[in-house]
């Protein structure tokens, strides 16, 4: 193997549960002015917007938010304040996770990031402890297109150099990633969903293949199979 690719949210970040979303839409509400509920039916009624490109940047994604809870126009720059926030809260690795990766890189392998994100999640990536650990990294919200879309795995392995061969992807199962990481040619590892039980997971598919306890278990996992 020459790279490892490596989804985000259950993977190497816990994946939110109803409740942390709840709390995210109580702040998001205080500053739009409308009531906690009509935002959570927001995130439950927007996912494919938020992550199939149609929204691509943190103002597009504001906006958007603040139209469809009705909301005053002056209120775009104070959510998209308040989104990055909680993209950044959503984007701090354990130190064992942090520990992982350095291991793998320590190994010479390239370390891509290909997750369904929406815009504050790609906002916030720069300033996240994992960017200085990855080598390239794929938004959907970005690229245009989510999981298990072949253009997704066709551009991480574009931007780390590398052939899908020669890239295991290692991931929690959510959005059908395994079978697209195998349809493209890429071996494939599950690793169970990082964070609570209740944990929101979107477009679980079975899966047969290998699985690991958690991401932390990749570097013995590639050393077993060398
Ligand atoms: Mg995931």
């Amino acid at each position: 193997m020459r790279a490892v690719v490596l989804d985000l949210f259950g993977t190497l970040v816990t994946a939110p549960t109803p409740e942390d979303r709840a709390r995210a839409a109580s702040r998001v509400a205080a500053v739009v002015g409308s009531d906690a509920t009509t935002v959570v039916s927001y995130f439950g009624d927007t996912w494919q917007v938020r992550h199939d490109g149609t929204l691509p940047t943190l103002a597009d994604l504001a906006a958007h938010l603040v139209r469809a809870v009705d909301g005053p126009g002056a209120a775009v720059g104070p959510v998209a304040d308040e989104l990055r926030t909680l993209g950044q809260a959503r984007l701090r690795p354990a130190p064992s996770v942090v520990y992982m990766l350095k291991s793998l890189r320590s190994k010479r392998l390239r370390l891509g990031i290909l997750s369904d994100a929406s815009a504050e999640i790609l906002t916030a990536w720069p300033r996240s402890p994992l960017a200085g650990l990855a080598d390239a990294a794929v938004f959907s919200c970005a690229a245009g297109a989510i999981k298990p879309d072949q253009r997704l795995y066709r551009r991480i392995c574009d931007e780390l150099d590398v052939l899908p061969d020669q890239t295991l992807y290692v991931g929690d199962g959510g959005g059908d990633e395994l079978r697209g990481a195998l349809t493209a040619g890429m071996a494939a590892v599950a690793v169970r969903r990082r964070g609570p039980t209740n944990a929101l997971a979107f477009g679980d598919t079975d899966w047969s293949g290998p699985i690991l306890d958690a991401a932390e278990q990749v570097p013995a996992y590639l050393a077993e199979r060398a």
